[in-house]
């Protein structure tokens, strides 16, 4: 990714804990790295195809003056996730903000805090056997689609599958979904599961009937395996409910693990030489 810096961006503020930085406010730094392609405003030698970093030097300015925050680390966070919704052409973003002059008795040069925001790419599968199967899909992608830290969402079209595991149920509706998000695996992970809680989802049978399941298939080139979280999602490589739809939409996407693309996956699942994922949870995720 290409980057846009800026550097010790002076801005006044009356962000802090105690009354006189309330009241009387002081300076601070903002230092900012922002991840970007600059891929069209090569090609088109153009301004609005870009990120303009004046417009983020007074998007900066005047949030962080209009606003009073206790915490820095507050601050941070709201301002980086601001600039993450204003400025679309930020992929990823780093943000550092010093107060020089913080209430410490003691020579320092600078206090503060630092954090990232990113556009995470994600893939999830979905699927409902209980009727009205297509609302309980389609209600769920469109509130996916409607939170605020999701954009550029894709949808499969939705196929009846067999069931899966657990056999003596009805058929399935089965999707996928990829989109950009701001949250974290784990936020990803709670709100999904609230919206199968929402759809009324009962967890009685492992792989039994369900109104709605929404299960996270990878999250950026992320590995991670803990007792809530499996990413890339472990059984993928061997369900065709699973890759049939997400080849429709993310063919050139690449499973981390075993570094194939969605197509090559898809196609050897279909030959019935599936890549082998028991041995993905082995490795150290
Ligand atoms: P399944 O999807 O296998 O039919 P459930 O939907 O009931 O089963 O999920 C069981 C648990 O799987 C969840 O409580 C969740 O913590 C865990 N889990 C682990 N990895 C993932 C993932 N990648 N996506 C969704 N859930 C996951
Ligand atoms: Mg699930």
């Amino acid at each position: 990714m290409d980057q846009i810096f800026i550097e010790g961006l002076q801005v006044y503020g009356y962000h802090g804990v105690y009354e006189q930085e309330k009241n009387d406010g002081q300076m601070f730094l903002v230092d900012c790295v922002i991840e970007t392609s600059f891929a069209e405003a090569v090609h088109s030698d153009d301004l609005s195809n870009t990120v303009d970093y004046g417009n983020v030097c007074l998007f900066i300015k005047k949030y962080f003056t209009e606003k009073s925050y206790d915490l820095l680390e507050t601050a941070a966070h709201e301002l980086a996730t601001a600039l993450m919704y204003a400025f679309p052409g930020i992929q990823a973003l780093q943000l550092k903000i010093t107060k020089p002059n913080a209430p410490i008795p003691m020579e320092f040069s600078g206090v503060g805090v630092m954090v990232k925001k990113a556009w995470h790419q994600v893939a999830i599968s979905f699927g409902s056997n209980m009727e009205p199967r297509e609302t309980f899909l389609t209600d769920a992608m469109e509130q996916i689609m409607a939170h605020p830290d999701v954009r550029r969402m894709v949808v499969s079209d939705y196929i009846e599958t067999k069931p899966y595991g657990y056999l003596d149920q009805d058929d399935f509706l089965n999707g996928a979904a990829i989109f950009e998000t701001l949250m974290s695996p784990q936020q990803l992970l709670t709100f999904l599961q609230e919206l199968e809680q929402n759809a009324g989802r009962k967890r009685e049978i492992h792989w039994g009937p369900r109104t709605l399941d929404l299960d996270i298939l990878l999250y950026d080139d992320l590995r991670m395996n803990t007792k809530e979280l499996i990413i890339p999602h472990l059984d993928m490589c061997n369900r065709l409910f699973v890759l049939e739809p997400l080849v429709q939409i993310a063919p050139g996407m690449v499973h981390p693990v075993c570094q194939r693309t969605i197509y090559d996956l898809y196609m050897r699942l279909q030959e019935q030489m599936p890549v082998a994922t028991e041995s993905f949870a082995d490795q150290e995720l």
